[in-house]
């Protein structure tokens, strides 16, 4: 089989496959044809791809010849439109969020797979792009909070005096979360945070930040691990705890997301302006609405003082290692389906498959996705 590496939409700097995943994959068997320049963004130019052994195409040659098209950033609909019957698209398509996308796959009986929507089993850990990315968001979030911050992270005792460390509070404990967690104590800050979901107290103190515990969260565990829409009354509670706390922070990160649902507004315009100026908020979801009122997808928001980072792309900014793990997603997940002689095998009868699986022949496979359209 060939899998062709398609060069990314501008802006987005990662590439799915490094040259030393394509190399792995080329130890399977399979060929692996590159759009000159896919790499580019993630420090790895076309020399090194031919080095690992790929060949470079144009992107008409892939689009007709490989048989798995592979890229981040969603096809474009007149490629959809050329993808001929047994080829298949792996990708990040947001079909929980993108319908039309959904509705384009549908429409001309394209089979597309989108590593966002593998189920979260243990098994499936290895594949799971949205932890893997969601750590590099995490990391990142605390460095630019740092970097925007008019202050120390860590606490100095000085010839010049003392200077306090700083406060940080992390809204939403999930892998993003628990990473900014880690960094910023790595950093030398004080760290506290909240989550709806209890399980996560003990990983947040096992880091060396404070939960902050307001009850009566609705905790689903059938889940699968993600968050569930809370009700009015826990919502009013928790906004009066966010406030509580952050007008004492000196950073807040907000990482709080519920899959295919706008995230939940916890940060409120009445608790930023009683912030202390110079104090900094990264908010991690703006991409699906944002967890602060007042945050701007992609924008940096000088409030009265306040700095509001709005940014869903962070792991674009970490390109190399950010596409280093999704590389290692893919190649697990690719695992699956190439069998031993290197050819295609897509067996549905894999939860894991299936489950990744958005559109086949004309129908929807993933049950979430399915469940939107009816
Ligand atoms: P996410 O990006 O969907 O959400 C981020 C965090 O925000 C979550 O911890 C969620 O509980 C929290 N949140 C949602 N609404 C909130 C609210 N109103 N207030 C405060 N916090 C709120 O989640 P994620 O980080 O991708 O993953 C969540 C969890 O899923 C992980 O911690 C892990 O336990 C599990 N997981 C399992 C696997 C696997 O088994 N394959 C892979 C990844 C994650």
């Amino acid at each position: 089989m060939i899998t062709g590496i398609l060069k990314e939409k501008a802006g987005e700097n990662r590439v799915f496959l490094l040259p030393e995943t394509v190399a792995d994959l080329i130890k399977k068997k399979v060929e692996v044809w590159v759009e000159p320049g896919s790499g580019s963004g993630a420090s790895s130019p076309d020399d090194q791809y031919l080095q690992a052994g790929a060949v470079l195409k144009s992107v008409d040659e892939i689009l007709e010849g490989a048989d798995v098209l592979m890229r981040i950033t969603p096809p474009e609909n007149h490629w959809i439109e050329r993808l001929r019957s047994g080829q298949i698209w792996i990708g990040i398509l947001n079909p929980l969020v993108d319908k039309n996308l959904v509705e384009s796959l549908v429409a001309h009986h394209t089979t597309a797979f989108s590593l966002d929507i593998i189920p979260r089993t243990s098994r499936a850990q290895s594949m799971d792009v949205l932890s893997s990315q969601a750590t590099c968001a995490g990391y990142r979030a605390v460095l630019d909070a740092a970097m925007h911050l008019p202050a120390f992270f860590p606490m100095f005792m000085t010839a010049a005096g003392t200077i306090t460390p700083a406060k940080v509070m992390i809204i939403g404990a999930g892998v993003a979360g628990l990473q900014a967690i880690a960094t910023s104590r790595k950093l030398g800050a004080r760290v506290e945070a909240f989550d709806v979901r209890g399980a996560v107290k003990e990983e947040v103190e096992s880091l060396g930040a404070k939960f902050i515990q307001v009850e009566g969260a609705i905790d689903d565990r059938s889940a699968g691990g993600y968050a569930v829409e809370q009700s009015e009354e826990f919502q009013a509670k928790q906004r009066q705890a966010v406030h509580d706390h952050a007008v004492k922070s000196d950073v807040i990160i907000t990482t709080a997301q519920i899959p295919g649902k706008q995230a939940p507004v916890l940060l409120m315009k009445e608790t930023v302006e009683l912030m202390k100026p110079g104090s900094v908020i990264v908010d991690l979801a703006t991409s699906s609405g944002g967890n602060c009122e007042l945050s701007v997808d992609g924008k940096v928001v000088d409030y009265h003082g306040i700095t509001i980072i709005g940014q869903s792309d962070y792991p674009s900014t970490i390109a190399k290692d950010a596409s280093k793990m999704l590389g290692k997603n893919a190649l697990n997940f690719m695992n699956l389906i190439i069998a031993a002689n290197g050819s295609l095998n897509l067996n549905f009868s894999d939860e894991l498959v299936q489950g990744t699986c958005v559109t086949q022949d004309g129908s929807i496979i993933n049950s979430r996705v399915k469940s939107l359209f009816t």
